[in-house]
């Protein structure tokens, strides 16, 4: 087992300035290829703590992996404190240094002196190329009654990540585990009468089966972990036949399958016109890459809205935020944008109605009445959640 601790440095960490997607990113990767993960770890720019913090996390781990501080500011400590807490001298390497010159030479400047802090070296560490930026890491390998490394990777992700995958992922010892897993994403079922349904599978290790709520509905991870890829996927299969079986009903895509990508699906090459009053735009925005997605109408000026098919009478007597108004304006989003298939959304972020929206679609049937379909959304939260959740509802119409 290759037990594993994650430090982030940073003052802006600390105080939550910025969010540490680093250390989720690691995660996730780590999981992944069966590593244990046992302590993430978030510090500031601080000598002593950051010292202490990675002599403690070498004395349980048997990786630890420190994210930032590795720039060229006074405040960029990571190198010192590893220095520190593994009691070696930093050296100027000289190949480093010519490399960074190099660097600098390259796009016609002159490198700042402070720079030469990222060409040290100590003893134990070899360098990790930085092919997006100027900074090393460094691969530590050193022993505390067990051999242990230690990885320091840059802060920004772009770089952090690419180090990841192409310098440290092939030095390190993997236990060569595989992972296999699907999402499954539902809507119009609730996580805990979705965990209800799966009953006993969410209490299993492996294959596990986890529910996580999100704005599109809620999504059922299956993971299994075996040896290799086959007998992940093998253990994995029974599984999530089983979930597929009990959540179909619910269920509108798996793994990348967006819910607009699904929609778009169910849309059967015909063409989508959208009328949107209070959403501020968020469906096109959703549906904005669909190809099916024809034309929009985003407004919440009434004359405007009685143009694309609001009836005064229903504005007078039951408002714009309205069943009777989202049928008209999705009947107007064919008549009036030229499209076969009309969705609309009517959505009330303040006032009275706040966080209440009506969506409806108007499909066309062959030699018959269109079909008309509707839902009513009324959930608390601010604006930008309740246009969301808006939005997510009248593609959810579009897929029955
Ligand atoms: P630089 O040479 O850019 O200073 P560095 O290794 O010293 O690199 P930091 O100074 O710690 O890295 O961070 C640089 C920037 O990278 C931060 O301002 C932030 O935008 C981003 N960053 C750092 N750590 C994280 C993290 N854990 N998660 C997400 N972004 C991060
Ligand atoms: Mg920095």
């Amino acid at each position: 087992m290759l037990l594993t601790e994650i430090i982030s440095v940073g003052t802006e960490l600390l105080f939550g300035e910025i969010v540490d997607s680093n250390a989720a990113f690691l995660a996730r990767e780590l999981g992944a290829r069966g590593v244990t993960l046992h302590r993430k770890t978030v510090l500031g720019d601080n000598l002593p703590r950051l010292t202490d913090a990675i002599g403690t996390a070498l004395d349980r781990a048997d990786l630890v992996i420190l994210g930032g501080g590795l720039g060229p500011t006074d405040d960029d400590l990571t190198r010192e404190a590893i220095a520190a807490a593994l009691n070696e001298t930093p050296t100027e390497d000289p190949d480093q240094l010519a490399h960074l010159r190099g660097l600098y030479e390259s796009r016609g400047r002159v490198m700042p002196e402070i720079n030469r802090k990222q060409a040290w070296l100590i003893p134990s560490a070899e360098a990790l190329p930085n092919p997006v930026g100027t900074a090393p890491g460094w691969f530590v390998r050193t022993t505390r009654g067990t051999p242990k490394l230690l990885v320091a990777l840059p802060g920004p992700p772009r770089e952090m990540q690419r180090m990841w995958r192409e310098q440290v992922l092939p030095r390190l010892p993997l236990p060569g585990a595989a992972l296999e897993h699907t999402t499954i994403h539902t809507q119009g079922i609730g996580e805990s009468n979705l965990a209800e349904l799966l009953g006993d599978l969410t209490r299993q290790a492996n294959p596990s089966v986890a529910t996580y709520a999100r704005a599109t509905g809620v999504d059922v991870r299956v993971a299994a972990s075996a040896p290799d890829r086959d007998q992940a996927a093998a253990l994995l299969h029974p599984v999530r036949q089983r979930v597929r079986e009990l959540l179909s009903r619910w269920t509108w895509g798996e793994d990348d399958q967006t819910l607009a990508g699904a929609a778009q699906g169910a849309l059967q090459n015909r063409t989508l016109g959208v009328i949107e009053a209070g959403s501020a735009g968020m469906l096109c925005t959703l549906l904005a890459d669909q190809p099916g997605f024809l034309d929009a109408a985003v407004t919440q000026d009434h004359a405007r809205l009685i143009t694309l098919g609001l009836t005064p009478v229903t504005l007078r007597d039951q408002g714009l935020v309205s069943e009777q108004a989202a049928r008209e304006l999705a009947a107007g989003a064919r008549e009036h944008l030229g499209a076969d298939v009309g969705l609309a959304v009517v959505v009330a972020t303040t006032g009275e109605r706040a966080g209440q929206a009506f969506v409806a679609v108007n499909v066309p049937q062959d030699g018959r009445d269109p079909q008309q379909d509707t839902l009513h959304v009324n959930w608390p939260g601010d604006a930008a959640q309740v246009r969301e959740r808006a939005a997510v509802s009248a593609l959810s119409l579009l897929r029955r």
